[in-house]
């Protein structure tokens, strides 16, 4: 994926990682009349997210960090929003998110499938007896 206000380019998760540290400014924040609002503009097609923020909190530090959390809300929709309305190549090869926290393959513990098994066993085996 591009970024659509710089030539980075990554996967999706980078870039979204990319655009809260380097364009955080693109969110915006509204207050009126005691309401807050934020939003966020795809600069591609003009296309306008806009939300209200329930209020949380009236401490300054407070609203500072909520307001970190949002930014990377806004920037969760927006990175959707280019997948399925500008990238669709990109969005159809995407990996989905929970694959890469999943648990890891078998290989990569340690040995071909059998000897894993050998090994569960054997530490079956020995950790709790059949008594048990
Ligand atoms: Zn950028
Ligand atoms: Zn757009």
């Amino acid at each position: 994926m591009n970024c659509p206000w710089c030539e980075f380019e990554g996967r999706p998760r980078e870039l979204h990682a990319h655009l809260g540290e380097t364009h955080p400014e693109q969110v915006v924040f509204e207050e009126r009349i005691g309401r807050t609002f934020y939003g966020i503009t795809c600069p591609c097609c003009d296309d306008g997210y806009r939300h209200e923020i329930k209020p949380r909190g009236r401490d300054a530090g407070f609203v500072e960090e909520f307001n970190a959390q949002i930014r990377l809300v806004a920037f969760d929709m927006l990175v959707n929003h280019l997948l399925v309305e500008h990238d669709p190549e990109a969005a159809s090869v995407a990996e989905p998110e929970d694959a890469e926290v999943g648990a890891p393959a078998p290989q990569a513990t340690g040995g071909p499938a059998w000897l894993m098994e050998a090994r569960r066993k054997a530490a079956e085996d020995g950790d709790a007896g059949p008594q048990t």
